[in-house]
């Protein structure tokens, strides 16, 4: 039986005393698509910092694909195959669409995007191939024909697509997307979901995070509930919306 692509185990994470994540235990199959809901505060992004190595648990195991990673560093995490899409990203400002997608590709080279702007030949051919792989996630996520503009010229809905194209480009097995649909509405919304439905058509493996849970619900295979750091729920769409713990947390006592 393949493992997880990730499994999390008794992880725990305080600040200043009061847990941000507390005790949880998750894991999601090769190509599941997993939402993770629940109200401001609930822990959401710092479990994902816990994920990608950009915070240390106080307690717990992170396994990606049976290898525990507890303890190894953001960048072998992302050289490992986590991409993250933070909440709130903004693309870098001075920069094409295209340049802002490259810049993702750096783990994917050894010399990285910087290095290959020095003029040795191997750099130039590397730099060629960040580029042609920067082009394919830009037309994965609908931007080709803006590859070239300042990416700060875009509306935010493309902003956010080319910080999907930049998380794409590092070839991720385990993608995190932290409220990649948050200030959108409308066409931008509904371009968005259909960029992550398509990516969980080709078998993805990804985790969700969505205050909407009308959007988690239409992209999400199952759904984890988090309140308080803590696990509350979790199972089909369906079922975590007629969860009674799920209804209180959101809508309060
Ligand atoms: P969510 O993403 O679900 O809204 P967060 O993971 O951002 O929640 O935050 C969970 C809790 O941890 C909150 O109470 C938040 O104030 C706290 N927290 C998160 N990061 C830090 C930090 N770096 N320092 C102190 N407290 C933090
Ligand atoms: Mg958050």
């Amino acid at each position: 039986m393949t493992p997880p692509v990730l499994r999390l185990e008794g992880l725990s994470r305080s600040f200043g005393g009061v847990f941000a994540v507390r005790d949880v235990s998750l894991s999601v199959p090769s190509g599941q698509t997993r939402g993770l809901i629940g109200p401001n505060g609930a822990g959401k992004s710092t479990l994902f910092n816990l994920v990608a190595g950009l915070l240390r648990p106080d307690a717990g195991v992170v396994d990606l694909g049976g290898d525990e990673v507890t303890r190894l560093p953001a960048h072998r995490r992302a050289a490992s195959g986590v991409a993250i899409v933070f909440q709130g990203a903004r693309v870098f400002p001075g920069l094409t669409t295209l340049e802002n997608v490259m810049v993702g590709a750096h783990t994917q080279v050894r010399h990285g995007f910087l290095a290959a702007a020095i003029r040795s030949r191997r750099c130039r051919r590397e730099e060629r191939d960040v580029r042609s792989s920067a082009l394919a996630a830009l037309e994965r996520v609908g931007l080709t024909e803006w590859a070239d503009v300042p990416a700060t010229s875009l509306p935010l809905g493309q902003q956010r697509r080319t910080q999907l194209a930049r998380a794409l480009c590092a070839r991720p097995r385990l993608l995190l997307l932290d409220e990649p649909a948050a200030g959108l509405r409308g066409a931008e919304r509904s371009a968005l979901a259909e960029v992550i439905e398509g990516l969980r058509g080709e078998g993805l493996t990804m985790m969700l995070v969505e205050h909407d849970v009308g959007f988690v619900s239409r992209l999400a295979d199952r759904v984890t509930v988090l309140d308080l750091g803590a696990v509350i729920a979790e199972g089909t769409p369906a079922e975590v919306r007629r969860d009674p713990a799920v209804v209180a947390a959101y809508l309060g006592p």
